[in-house]
C-alpha cells in the first residue's frame, strides 16, 4: 500500500473549543499545548506529532492519525478522502500551512442524521435527554469531554479564549496560508466569526454551513460582510421531506430561501453533498434543482458503516444507477457510478433499522417519506 498523502503537508483543522489539532480534518487529533505554542509562535502546523507523521509517510509507513482517517477504510475496500485528493509530492516535513479549517465551537441547532455529539450541541442535548445509541459495534454517545464543555459553557465561555487569541496570531504568521474554512457546529451562530473574518481578510474565507440560523441573523451577516472575499459552502444533498429528515431541525423551504438570499447578496455558493444510503434515495432531485447554478461537491461519509451508500435495497440501487447512467456530468458524478455495488453486511442492515427507528422515535418523525421498497427491505414495514 502507498501511504503518501500531500494533504498531510498542506492542511490542518483546529477545533477551538477542545483545543484539538487535526492534520488533516479526517485524521486522529492531538491536543495543543498552549504553553508550548506561546513559546513557539508560528509552529502550530509543525508539532512533534505532525513532523513525525510526515516522516513516516515519506518512508511509506502508516501513521495512527491517517489510519483513523483513511487507511482503515481503504483496507476494507471503502472510499477514503485521500483518494479524492490531487496528490502532488511534497517532501518537506516543515512545509508551510496552506489550508486551515477552523471549528469555532460545536454550537448547532441541527441534528443531521450522520453527524454526532462531537460536532453538534443539539446532538449532545439529544443524547443527554434520550441516552446513547447502542448499535452493534457502534456507540453514539457523549464522551466526558462533551459533558465538561457543556458545564463550562453554562458558567462562562469567554470569546476571548487564550487559544483563540493564539490561533489568530498563528494565522497572522502563516504567510503561505491561502484559504481558511470555518465550520461548525454552525459557524454563523458564533460571534468569533467576525474576528476571524477581520484577521483573515487577505485570504479566501469559506464558511461551511448547514444554514441552521434564523433568516434575520443570516441577513445581518450578509449585509455586514458584503463585498468581502467570502464564499459559502452549504451542506445539502436532498430535497423536501428527505432533506428535513437528514438535516433535522432545518426546513426545506427555509433552506431554499436562505440559499437565494446569500446568492442575491453576491456571495459565491457551492454545495457539499454527503453521500449516504438515505441520500441516494433523493440526491437526483437535489442535483437537478441546483446543478445549473452552483457547483456541487461530493463528500464521502465515513464512520457510520450502516449509512454507507451500498447498504440499500436492490430496487433503489437500480433506480440510482439508471439515473447516473443518463447524466452527462461525469466530473462530479463519476465517483458515484459504482458506489452502491459493495456487498451488504447483515450487521449494517440491522444497525440501519435500529438507527432509523431510534432516530425517528426520539423526534416523533414518520419514516413514510422513504420509498416503500426501501422500507420493506429494511424491515420498517412488513
Ligand atoms: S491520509 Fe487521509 S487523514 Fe491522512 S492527511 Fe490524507 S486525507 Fe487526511
Ligand atoms: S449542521 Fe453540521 S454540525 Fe450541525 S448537525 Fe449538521 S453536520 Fe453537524
Amino acid at each position: 500500500m502507498d501511504y503518501y498523502c500531500s494533504t498531510k503537508f498542506t492542511d490542518m483543522a483546529v477545533h477551538v473549543g477542545s483545543r484539538l489539532l487535526y492534520n488533516c480534518c479526517k485524521a486522529y487529533p492531538e491536543r495543543v499545548n498552549l504553553d508550548w505554542l506561546e513559546d513557539n509562535p508560528g509552529k502550530l502546523f509543525h508539532t512533534d506529532t505532525m513532523l513525525e507523521d510526515r516522516k513516516l509517510m515519506l518512508d511509506n509507513k502508516s501513521c495512527v492519525s491517517c489510519h483513523h482517517g483513511c487507511y482503515k477504510y481503504e483496507e476494507q475496500g471503502l472510499p477514503s478522502t485521500r483518494h479524492d485528493q490531487e496528490n502532488m509530492i511534497i517532501n518537506n516535513v516543515q512545509s508551510p500551512l496552506q489550508n486551515l479549517q477552523i471549528s469555532l465551537s460545536t454550537d448547532c441547532n441541527l441534528t443531521c442524521v450522520y453527524c454526532s455529539p462531537e460536532w453538534s450541541t443539539r446532538w449532545q442535548k439529544d443524547i443527554d435527554k434520550n441516552g446513547s445509541y447502542n448499535l452493534e459495534g457502534v456507540d453514539i454517545r457523549n464522551d466526558n469531554w462533551h459533558k465538561l464543555w457543556a458545564k463550562v459553557k453554562q458558567k462562562s465561555r469567554s470569546t476571548e479564549s487564550r487559544f483563540f487569541k493564539l490561533l489568530l496570531k498563528e494565522i497572522g504568521l502563516a504567510k503561505k496560508l491561502k484559504r481558511i474554512e470555518v465550520l461548525g457546529g454552525e459557524p454563523l451562530l458564533n460571534n468569533q466569526l467576525d474576528e476571524l473574518i477581520s484577521k483573515g481578510e487577505d485570504k479566501r474565507l469559506d464558511i461551511i454551513s448547514g444554514l441552521g440560523v434564523s433568516k434575520s441573523r443570516l441577513l445581518t451577516y450578509l449585509k455586514k460582510h458584503e463585498g468581502k472575499n467570502i464564499s459559502f459552502k452549504i451542506s445539502g444533498e436532498t430535497t423536501g421531506e428527505n432533506f428535513e429528515f437528514i438535516r433535522y431541525g432545518s426546513k426545506w423551504t427555509d433552506f431554499c430561501e436562505k440559499v437565494k438570499m446569500i446568492s442575491e447578496h453576491g456571495f459565491d455558493i457551492e454545495f457539499i453533498s454527503t453521500i449516504s444510503n438515505l441520500t441516494i434515495l433523493d440526491f437526483p432531485n437535489f442535483y437537478n434543482k441546483f446543478k445549473n447554478d452552483y457547483k456541487i461537491n461530493i463528500n464521502f461519509l465515513t464512520g457510520r458503516p450502516f449509512l454507507l451508500p451500498h447498504v440499500l435495497d436492490s430496487k433503489s440501487k437500480e433506480i440510482f444507477k439508471t439515473w447516473i447512467g443518463q447524466q452527462n456530468d461525469t466530473s462530479i458524478l463519476e465517483p458515484l457510478r459504482n458506489i452502491t455495488d459493495k456487498d451488504i453486511q447483515e450487521v449494517d442492515k440491522k444497525n440501519l433499522f435500529d438507527y432509523l427507528t431510534q432516530f425517528s422515535d426520539r423526534r416523533k418523525l414518520s419514516l413514510d417519506f422513504l420509498p416503500k421498497n426501501f422500507q420493506t427491505w429494511c424491515g420498517l414495514i412488513t
